[in-house]
């Protein structure tokens, strides 16, 4: 299960800037996390109650904000979800394009005590 990896790295960089910020409490942390990138929510979910114990998050809530994978078509410019379009494009068919979003992994905010 690599979203016990994941989530160290998470409850760790948290951590460190708690200290840094002279932070006592940490009450939430939300994550921004792209529908392709490969974690399974609930995972990190069961992961982020292991990980916290002991630390200034402890007791904290864990909010998860998804983002779409979103492709835009390099044929015709057209900005498409991927998953609900079979990652072709659905205007001309085309399966050639770039990554909008959908990969991301990130801290999107903190609320503290
Ligand atoms: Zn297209």
């Amino acid at each position: 299960m690599h979203e016990l990896g994941i989530m160290q790295n998470i409850v760790d960089t948290v951590q460190n800037y708690a200290k840094e910020n002279n932070i006592k409490e940490v009450s939430k942390v939300i994550l921004e996390i792209g529908t392709i990138s490969g974690v399974v929510p609930e995972a990190l979910e069961f992961c982020f109650d292991v990980c916290i114990n002991d630390t200034v998050l402890e007791g904290a809530k864990l909010e998860i904000d998804k983002v779409a994978a979103v492709g835009q078509c390099k044929e015709c410019e057209e900005k498409f979800e991927l998953i609900e379009n079979n990652f072709s494009c659905p205007v001309c068919g085309g399966d050639n394009w770039d990554m909008i979003s959908g990969r991301e992994l990130i801290i999107k905010g903190l609320e503290v005590i």
